[in-house]
């Protein structure tokens, strides 16, 4: 996964597994099937747009794992959208 505070010459390191069908693409985060990471709500809902600082936006729900896992726990079954 990319890194923000990478030095720009660093090489990406390619997720092994093949990319879905983005003409057929299944529910949720596009890159769940080969993501290391994957969470339930990964495979259900697509993740939004978090802010992480003032210029920077990233998309994907370990930035709200905590508040997943707290919703869990508490049986709401997940993240509110914030949309
Ligand atoms: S939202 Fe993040 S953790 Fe979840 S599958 Fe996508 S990249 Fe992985």
């Amino acid at each position: 996964m990319p890194r923000v505070d990478a030095e720009s010459y660093e090489r990406l390191i390619p997720i092994e597994g093949t990319p879905v069908d983005m003409l057929n693409p299944p529910a949720g985060c596009p890159f769940a099937p080969r993501c290391e990471s994957c969470m339930q709500i990964c495979l259900q809902k697509d993740p939004e747009r978090f802010t992480v600082k003032d210029d920077h936006v990233a998309a994907c729900w370990l930035l709200k794992k905590e508040e997943y896992e707290n919703a869990q726990d508490d049986g709401q079954g997940g993240i509110e959208n914030e949309r």
